[in-house]
């Protein structure tokens, strides 16, 4: 039986969001149907939103409303204590787990050569002198633990090996092959106290 066209494609907009699958996406397909008109609507309006009011800060590269970020703006965070990560959804899952006080570097992207993509050169450029004007004293780096973690952290530690900043990586409970962006609280906050310093005093 064929389905309405525009029952179809919101539905197949729902099927390419991450982890919904044909099923579930005809299932959230039918309840934007059942609603009452101003559900979509609003739904509509939020979309909008979104993309128009959404953008990354020009500090961290952490999505937000407000530019600077609510991290960077906030005067309770250690400034001296850099933690940097690949993606906002990793941020938000240490930020989720509460393990750390200090303020982020989003890198936006990865080493990774069989897919040909490597960091941009202007955003580690941007990261030193980050660095170097804000004075700080740790750098720790939370790329994740699958190959293409393990390249973006050695060249985070070739780029900035030079600098005064001590470097540090995330390290006990992250299992290999997993994300931050799924680990739990205490997985989280074991691999933060944990780091391993790769190099600075002890
Ligand atoms: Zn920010």
């Amino acid at each position: 039986m064929a389905l309405p066209e525009s029952f179809e494609r919101l539905a197949s907009l729902f099927r390419k969001m991450p982890g919904v699958g044909a099923k579930s996406a005809r299932r959230m397909a039918f309840y934007v149907l059942q609603q009452p008109p101003s559900f979509a609507d609003e739904l509509a309006r939020v979309l909008a939103a979104l993309k128009e009011r959404v953008h990354n800060c020009s500090i961290c590269g952490n999505i937000t409303d407000d530019d600077p970020c609510s991290i960077c703006s906030d005067p309770l965070r250690d400034r001296k204590v850099l933690c940097v990560v690949e993606t906002v959804e990793d941020l938000f899952s240490i930020e989720h787990a509460g393990v750390f006080s200090g303020v982020y570097q989003v890198l936006g992207g990865r080493e990774s050569p069989l897919d040909g993509e490597t960091l941009d050169g202007k955003v580690l450029e941007a990261l030193c002198t980050r660095i170097e004007n804000d004075g700080i004293e740790e750098v720790i780096i939370a790329t994740n633990p699958r190959i293409e973690g393990d390249l973006t952290y050695h060249a985070l530690v070739d780029y900035l090996g030079a600098g005064a900043a001590s470097l540090s990586r995330i390290a006990y409970g992250l299992p290999v092959g997993g994300s931050i962006e799924f680990a739990d609280r205490t997985t989280l906050q074991a691999a933060m106290e944990s780091r391993v310093r790769v190099k600075g005093a002890q």
